[in-house]
């Protein structure tokens, strides 16, 4: 099918939730190129919003996904899964985790680690339900991770949002302070906030967060859906920090592409789980955990979060001497005040894909596999362009 023709039938038939998109439909890709079907190449900077983190079509995720195609798609979880255990098994051995459920989302494993600091204190009977989150967060689009997302559009037509959430700035500990109550059971953050135009928590004030919790029996939940799977050089970007999360959420890249999500626990708050307690139909299913371990298999084979590291310290540097850079890794937002949009159009015109938050901050988040030759390419072109 023609573009032209693509476009009549999404105008036609699918609900109108993300607008005009970007006039490209892409028929395939390779590394850190996507394909139009007509062979025109673009440069991807923005990796389906932190998904691909291993590029397009890797070699070790395609060979993967392939024979396990070929072998079984679903079982559901009333059966043990090779694939699952051993996905478990790997996020455990890798993290402060000692337990894990797989889900299919972001926005589901973000309600899954509500849930579960909402009966971690039920079963305790200590009364308390509330969860504090910051301005600017975004947790996803289900009710409950809407309620939590600190930012108004989001919320406003959805009202009344499930109770029990309040919303504090970021790196004010006085205001997190004067924001507990011996109700919070719980406080959700985002060590890096993406969505939202990349804004960084201090690691003193995770710090400060992560003492005020243990003292009062406050659930510390990190949401890692965008800032794991070594996007910001370290695996989950706590690591880089010496804050250890109650509960942490991943989702985004830990398939390569492939829809799967994890609430991944200590065990004195995942024990609160018991049998019938939480549940879903194809989470951790025999397909996605196979991806989830090709992942991991490209990044230890390739030492894709090692490179991650390095080409972000050398992106980041080679951006400050354009404009101001906030992140960490391959995580970047660079400010560009009432411009950013258009410059995320050019940037587009001449073949290269990235994101923008408003029209004050350029979104990049290329995947783990980038080369210097891929960013020095990208700068060269985004200095022509402004
Ligand atoms: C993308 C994102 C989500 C939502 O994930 P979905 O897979 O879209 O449901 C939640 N939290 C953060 C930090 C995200 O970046």
């Amino acid at each position: 099918m023609q573009l032209q023709e693509v476009i009549a039938f999404d105008k036609h038939s699918y609900m109108n939730t993300f607008g005009d998109r970007l006039p490209v439909m892409f028929t395939h890709g390779r590394g850190m190129s996507l394909y139009t079907e007509e062979g025109k190449e673009y440069k991807d900077f923005f990796a389906g919003i932190a998904v691909s983190a291993l590029g397009h079509a890797h070699p070790i995720l395609t060979k993967a996904l392939h024979a396990q195609v070929d072998k079984l798609l679903h079982t559901s979880s009333l059966y043990y899964i090779e694939a699952q255990a051993k996905l478990a098994k790997t996020l455990t051995d890798r993290t402060v985790a000692d337990k894990v459920f797989f889900c299919n989302s972001g926005a589901e494993a973000n309600e899954g680690a509500i849930k579960l600091a909402k009966i971690y204190h039920y079963k305790k009977g200590d009364g308390k339900t509330d969860i504090i989150t910051a301005n600017r967060s975004f947790h996803g689009r289900t009710l409950a991770t809407v309620s939590a997302t600190g930012q108004e559009k989001y919320q406003k037509p959805y009202a009344p949002l499930m109770p029990g959430f309040s919303h504090v700035p970021i790196n004010d500990i006085a205001a997190f302070q004067a924001a507990v109550t011996p109700k919070t059971a719980a406080v959700i953050l985002e060590p890096i906030q993406g969505e939202s135009g990349v804004h960084v928590l201090t690691d003193e004030y995770l710090q400060a967060v992560r003492d005020i919790c243990t003292k009062n029996d406050i659930l510390l939940i990190f949401d890692e859906v965008q800032t794991g799977m070594g996007r910001t050089g370290k695996l989950f970007a706590y690591m880089h920090t010496p804050v250890l999360p109650d509960i942490f959420t991943s989702a985004k890249a830990l398939g390569g592409g492939v829809p799967i999500g994890a609430v991944c626990a200590q065990d004195f708050v995942a024990k609160a789980f018991s049998p019938g307690d939480h549940g879903g139909t194809f989470g951790g299913n025999p397909l996605a955990c196979t991806a989830g371990l090709a992942v991991f298999e490209a990044f230890d084979k390739e030492g894709l979060v090692e490179n991650a590291a390095e080409m972000g310290t050398y992106f980041q540097t080679c951006l400050s001497a354009i404009a101001p850079v906030r992140g960490r890794g391959l995580m970047l937002g660079v400010a560009f005040p009432g411009r950013a949009k258009e410059i995320a159009g050019a940037l587009f015109a001449h073949g290269y894909l990235v994101g923008a938050v408003g029209d004050d901050t350029l979104r990049i988040l290329p995947p783990l596999i980038v080369t210097k030759e891929d960013i020095d390419l990208f700068v060269k072109e985004l200095k022509e362009i402004l």
